[in-house]
């Protein structure tokens, strides 16, 4: 029996071990090409049927309209972050920005650098420990789009509630979230999101995006960063990472069978109120560093009295085979990461652990 941990990394992150089973038992062979599906070429027909059927299914497990194209891109959600300003800003137009933390703030960045960056809200002031209420958000319907950050994976923030734009489209950055929790899809224009939290391994980025957003995007950039071109030939202008699509295909067949998306939501709703109910019940001794209602379900952020505990605290989870504990190097602390992979045994394992320590401690 392989040896594995529960493991709580940011992302990459822990993949379900029926999938990486599967891909296991059919990597020299795939479907009786006598060749791994890494040696295959991406215009062969087994190939081409796996890239299709990735599309179809993440439309039907995420309920993704029919006026919508599935995307799967290189260059990760931090390419997104130029490619959104880069298609759809023109000379003197601008974006509206909610800005909740460091991904965010690299987005941000990237507006200003293509275009003009506006901000519409921030939580800058409070140390990022909230998501701004939907009251304080102040966009100007005069923006090309508002890009908003659904789950802040450092900060361990999450929407709960979405802006309604009106005319303006809304542009999603769920790298950390996407698929964790059902969703009206219909509310954005585009959604991104790097695979390598809840939806497979690194390397492949997904982009769901509305036609007309394709259709409206500037046609006077490089050919490859126009959306218009990779949805025109599903993602394969030129060489995808075949793998990482192929891994991803996998990996959505295992929601499907699992029960979909509402299924993921559920045991991610039950990992949170676990965890949650563990540092609140804690009197003090583990501490919540973000406002309630904005605490992210994928990102489990706490403090202890003092840095040496924390240390203490996730050498001996280690030891105790809990990995990947240790807060984003920006912060400090302690984060949890419980994306779709992560077993509410593995939570459970969590807990008990920090009831022990601080038994202990
Ligand atoms: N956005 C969010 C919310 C993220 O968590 C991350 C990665 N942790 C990124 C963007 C950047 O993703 P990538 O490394 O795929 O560029």
């Amino acid at each position: 029996m392989t040896h594995r941990v529960f493991n709580f990394n940011p992302g990459p992150a822990a993949l379900p071990l029926p999938v990486l089973e599967k891909v296991q038992a059919e990597f020299l062979d795939y479907a009786g090409t006598g060749m791994s599906i890494m040696e295959s070429s991406h215009r062969a027909p087994e190939f081409d049927a796996i890239n299709e059927e990735a599309i179809v299914l993440l439309k039907e497990l995420m309920a993704i309209p029919d006026n919508y194209h599935v995307l799967f891109l290189q260059g990760g959600a931090s390419l997104q972050f130029a490619m959104v300003p880069m298609n759809f800003l023109r000379e003197g137009q601008f974006g509206d920005y909610v800005h909740t933390g460091t991904w965010s703030k690299k987005a941000i960045k990237e507006g200003n650098i293509l275009g003009r960056a506006r901000l519409a809200a921030s939580s800058e002031g409070v140390n990022f420990n909230r998501i701004p209420s939907l009251s304080e958000m102040d966009f100007d319907p005069a923006a090309q789009y508002v890009h908003v950050t659904s789950n802040n994976t450092i900060a361990g923030t999450q929407y709960h509630e979405f802006p309604d734009t009106g005319n303006v489209p809304m542009i999603c950055d769920m790298s950390s979230d996407i698929m964790s929790r059902s969703l009206d899809v219909s509310k954005f224009a585009l959604i991104y999101a790097g695979a390598q939290k809840n939806l497979g391994p690194s390397g492949v980025t997904v982009v769901i995006i509305r036609d007309d957003m394709v259709q409206g995007g500037r046609d006077d950039i490089p050919t490859l960063l126009q959306y218009r071109t990779q949805a025109a030939k599903h993602s394969m202008f030129n060489t995808p990472n075949s793998f990482g699509i192929y891994f991803l295909w996998r990996y959505l067949q295992y929601v499907k069978a699992q029960g979909g998306v509402a299924a993921m939501e559920q045991v991610n709703r039950k990992k949170q109120e676990v965890l949650y109910a563990a540092i609140d019940g804690s009197d003090g001794y583990y501490r919540g560093t973000v406002e309630k209602p904005s605490r992210s379900w994928m990102n489990v952020t706490m403090r202890m009295a003092n840095e040496d505990l924390e240390k203490q605290f996730i050498a001996e989870a280690k030891e105790s085979g809990l990995v990947g504990l240790k807060g984003h190097r920006s912060v400090g602390g302690i984060r949890a990461s419980q994306y779709n992979a992560m077993t509410l045994e593995g939570v459970e394992a969590l807990v008990t652990f920090m009831a022990d320590f601080r038994a202990r401690n």
